[in-house]
């Protein structure tokens, strides 16, 4: 068995784009700005954020984070996002979700300029990735594909079943997986909560990408020998043993399930990591297009 090791991984990625962003400043150009708007500070946002911005000082981005309060009006937030928008110094931003109920968050989405859309959330960007066109992945999928390159595993012709269909991880996953070339040509089934016998639909699977948010929800019962294990779910665990109180478990029943399979990622320091390298690979890549 081997661990898909995404700390490491995710380091890697960041010392290339480091290696990239010292050539930018070695040509006097003006480095990457990233920037987040963080609306309340409820749940993991604020951390998630945070470790965004310090990811970006670690590769030599610059970053800026907007903060705004719980109680912000839809209007306030469209109107920073046409500000960032029309800020020729920024050039790629995050909207970090969830947003709090007055927020229509597809309205805000739309709103971002596609070609600063570094999360790959606007429709359009959606629309070119399932066309196989060149645009900006959505940094969990982009980063679990990216494991799967780098560990060299075999998608073609393999039998992938993503559980889970949301926006952000596995709907997009399901188009990439089946698309043409490497990672991709699997055969690919999404399921989702009205999914019938999942078991019987997990047991077939030659690779499992997770992404429901229940702690240990895929037991070794429910997978075949050999298998290939994605695991994105990140839920935290309330416990007062340990000093935040919590501790982090993914949707897979880690010690029983790695014993059956040929790939596996931990919780943490799998997807986790690897979503936040390809964000920076992202932001990356919108400073290349919109200094052209
Ligand atoms: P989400 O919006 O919370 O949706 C969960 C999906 O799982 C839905 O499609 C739901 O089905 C499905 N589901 C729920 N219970 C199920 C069951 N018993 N059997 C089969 N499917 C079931 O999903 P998300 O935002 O993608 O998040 C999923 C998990 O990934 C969370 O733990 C989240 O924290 C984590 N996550 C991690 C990263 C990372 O960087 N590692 C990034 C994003 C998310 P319905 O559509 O029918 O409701």
């Amino acid at each position: 068995m081997t661990i898909l090791d995404g700390k490491k991984i995710s380091n890697d990625i960041k010392n290339e784009i480091t290696e990239e962003v010292n050539k930018i400043k070695e040509r006097g150009e003006k480095v990457p700005h990233l920037a987040a708007v963080i609306v309340g500070n409820g749940g993991a946002s604020l951390t998630y954020v945070g470790s965004k911005v310090r990811a970006c000082e670690r590769v030599g981005f610059k970053s800026t984070m907007v903060r705004m309060s719980n109680t912000t009006s839809e209007v306030e937030l469209l109107d920073k996002i046409e500000e960032l928008n029309n800020n020729d110094e920024i050039d790629g931003f995050i909207v970090q979700l969830p947003l709090p109920p007055q927020i229509d968050t597809q309205k805000v989405l739309m709103a971002v300029d596609p070609n600063k859309d570094v999360d790959g959330f606007h429709p359009m960007n959606f629309g070119k990735m399932a066309l196989d066109m060149s645009t900006f992945i959505p940094a969990t999928p982009f980063g679990i594909l990216e494991l799967l390159d780098r560990y060299q595993v075999e998608t073609d012709g393999k039998h992938t079943v993503i559980i889970g269909r949301s926006h952000i991880v596995g709907r997009p996953m399901s188009i990439l997986m089946g698309r043409k070339g490497f990672p991709g040509n699997s055969t690919v089934t999404l399921t989702h909560s009205h999914t019938k016998n999942i078991t019987q639909i997990t047991s077939q699977a030659d690779i499992i990408i997770s992404a429901l948010g229940v702690p240990k929800f895929l037991k070794a019962e429910m997978v075949k020998d050999d298998v290939v294990i994605i695991d994105v779910g990140i839920t935290r665990v309330p416990d007062e043993t340990k000093e935040k109180g919590y501790y982090i478990t993914g949707d897979v029943d880690f010690e029983n399930v790695s014993k059956k399979a040929s790939y596996i990622t931990p919780v943490p320091g799998g997807v986790g990591p690897m979503t936040i390298a390809m964000l920076l690979k992202n932001t990356l890549l919108a400073r290349e297009r919109n200094s052209l």
